[in-house]
C-alpha cells in the first residue's frame, strides 16, 4: 500500500488585517473559495484516485479530523469578510457527505455564489435539497457518453446513462444551466470530443475539456497524454466553427467559445499549455482544515488548530489575509516533467 501523506506546515503569528481588498505578491485578488467537504469518493477515476493508490488499505481521514459544518461555516464567514464572492463545495465526492443540504443552507445565508462540483452518481436524489437549501449552481463531472469508456475511466462501473439523468434532474430543479467537466487524456477519451460536443450543443449546458493535469503524486502524469485545449477547439471547430467570447469575469478558469450558428457555447481549461497563473483568484479548503493557496502546493496552512484552538475571528482573518499577502505561487507557469514528479497534494484531499 501506498499512503498518501498530506503536508502540512504550522502557522506563523500573522500582522493584524488592515481592511480594504487584499493581493497577493503578484497582485491577485482574492475572489474564489473550493471547499473539500470530504476526501473520500465512490468513484475511482484513474486520473484522479487511482484504485492501485487509493484501494482497500488506503487511509482516510477519521471523523474527528474533519470540518465540521459549523467550523466550515464559520470560516467561510470569514473567507467572505476578506472578499471571497464565491464558494464551490468539492472534494472528493462532496455528495457523500451526510446531510450536504444543511451545510449549502448555513452557506446560503452569506451574500456568495454557492455552486458544487460532483461526479453526479448521487446527485438526482439530492438535486431538490440542495436547491432548497440555496445551492445556486452545479459542476457535473462526465468524461465520455462512451459507457465502456466511461465505466474504465472512473473505475466503480457507473453507467454514462445515470450521470445524464443526474444532470436532467439538476437542470429541472433549477440547477440548470449545468457545467459538464470532461477531463481529456489521449488515448483514452479523446476519440469523444466531437460527440461530447454534439450531445449538449443546443441544451443551454455547457461542457467544458479540461486539460489532464499533474495534480497529486498518484496518476501517473505525463505531457505526452495531454491534448491540448488548442486541439480540442480545433477537432469541434471543424464541425460546427466556433468563436471566442469574453470571459464572465476577470480569472475566470474556463476560456470560453461558441458556436457561430447560436447552438450555445463550450469551455476549455488549460491548465497545462496556457497557465492562468497571473489570474489565479482561488484559495481552497481541506477536508481537514489546511488553506491552500494553489492546487499544486505541496504544503497548506493549518486553520483548523486556531478554530479549535478557541482563537477568535480576528485571529483567524488576519492568519489568512497574511496567507494570502504572502502567496508568490504559479506552478503552472514553471510545470515541466520533472515538477510534475515532485510530491504535491492530491486533489481528492485538497478539494478539486
Ligand atoms: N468528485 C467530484 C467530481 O467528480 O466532480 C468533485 C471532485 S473532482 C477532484 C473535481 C474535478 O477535478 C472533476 O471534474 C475531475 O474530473 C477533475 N480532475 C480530477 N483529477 C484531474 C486531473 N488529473 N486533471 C484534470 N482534472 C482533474
Amino acid at each position: 500500500m501506498k499512503k498518501v501523506i498530506p503536508i502540512v506546515s504550522g502557522h506563523t503569528p500573522a500582522p493584524a488585517f488592515a481592511g480594504g481588498s487584499l493581493a497577493d505578491t503578484r497582485a491577485r485578488a482574492m475572489h474564489d473559495l473550493r471547499i473539500s467537504v470530504t476526501d473520500r469518493c465512490n468513484f475511482r477515476c484513474v486520473y484522479c484516485m487511482p484504485r492501485e493508490v487509493f484501494d482497500a488499505n488506503h487511509q482516510f481521514l477519521p471523523h474527528s479530523a474533519i470540518l465540521s459544518f459549523e467550523e466550515i461555516a464559520r470560516l467561510a464567514r470569514i473567507f467572505v469578510g476578506l472578499g471571497v464572492q464565491k464558494l464551490r463545495l468539492t472534494g472528493g465526492e462532496p455528495l457523500v457527505r451526510r446531510d450536504l443540504h444543511r451545510l449549502v443552507a448555513m452557506l446560503a445565508e452569506l451574500p456568495v455564489e454557492i455552486t458544487l462540483t460532483t461526479n453526479g452518481s448521487l446527485l438526482a436524489k439530492q438535486a431538490k435539497a440542495l436547491k432548497a437549501a440555496g445551492l445556486q449552481r452545479v459542476t457535473v463531472s462526465l468524461d465520455s457518453l462512451d459507457d465502456a469508456t466511461f465505466r474504465a475511466m472512473n473505475d466503480a462501473d457507473f453507467p454514462v446513462a445515470k450521470v445524464i439523468e443526474a444532470i436532467e434532474v439538476a437542470a429541472a430543479e433549477g440547477l440548470a444551466p449545468v457545467k459538464i467537466n470532461t477531463v481529456v487524456k489521449r488515448g483514452v477519451n479523446d476519440q469523444d470530443i466531437v460527440r461530447m460536443a454534439e450531445r449538449w450543443r443546443g441544451t443551454g449546458h455547457i461542457v467544458r475539456f479540461i486539460e489532464y493535469m499533474d495534480v497529486g503524486s498518484s496518476n501517473g502524469w505525463r505531457m505526452d497524454d495531454v491534448v491540448p485545449s488548442a486541439e480540442v477547439v480545433k477537432r469541434i471547430s471543424a464541425r460546427w466553427p466556433l468563436e471566442p467570447v469574453d470571459a464572465n469575469y476577470a480569472g475566470e478558469v474556463a476560456e470560453r467559445w461558441r458556436y457561430v450558428d447560436g447552438a450555445g457555447e463550450i469551455g476549455v481549461i488549460s491548465s497545462v499549455t496556457q497557465a492562468f497563473c497571473a489570474t489565479c483568484t482561488r484559495m481552497r479548503l481541506s477536508t481537514e482544515g489546511s488553506l491552500f493557496t494553489c492546487l499544486f502546493a505541496q504544503s497548506g496552512h493549518d486553520l483548523k488548530s486556531l478554530v479549535r484552538g478557541g482563537a477568535s475571528d480576528d485571529a483567524i482573518r488576519n492568519e489568512i489575509a497574511a496567507v494570502w499577502q504572502r502567496r508568490a505561487d504559479r506552478y503552472s507557469e514553471i510545470r515541466t516533467e520533472a515538477t510534475s514528479r515532485e510530491r504535491k497534494v492530491e486533489m481528492s484531499y485538497i478539494g478539486g
